[in-house]
């Protein structure tokens, strides 16, 4: 899964100004809320920070994610949910 860098790629600095990192293309588990319920997504690609761990999603996931959420269809697996207490 690790492979370097290609060319092409444009580097991005984190949008954190104390912070030196810069983000690189992960797959990432989101979690949304969405209509009072808590929807969890996993393998989401986004730019997270190497620094802090700033997360960034593209326009265009963010648009699959909120497509996935209206069309509702059945989730793949169900995840414990937990109360903190
Ligand atoms: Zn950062």
């Amino acid at each position: 899964m690790d492979k370097p860098y290609p060319e092409e790629a444009i580097e991005m600095k984190c949008s954190i100004k104390e912070c030196s990192g810069e983000y690189e293309e992960k797959q990432i588990v989101h979690t949304v809320r969405y209509r009072g319920e808590v929807v969890v997504i996993d393998h989401v690609p986004a730019e997270v920070c190497t620094g802090c761990g700033d997360v960034l999603l593209k326009p265009d996931t963010v648009r699959r994610i909120e497509e996935l959420l209206r069309v509702r269809t059945q989730p793949s697996k169900k995840v414990p949910l937990y109360e903190y207490v």
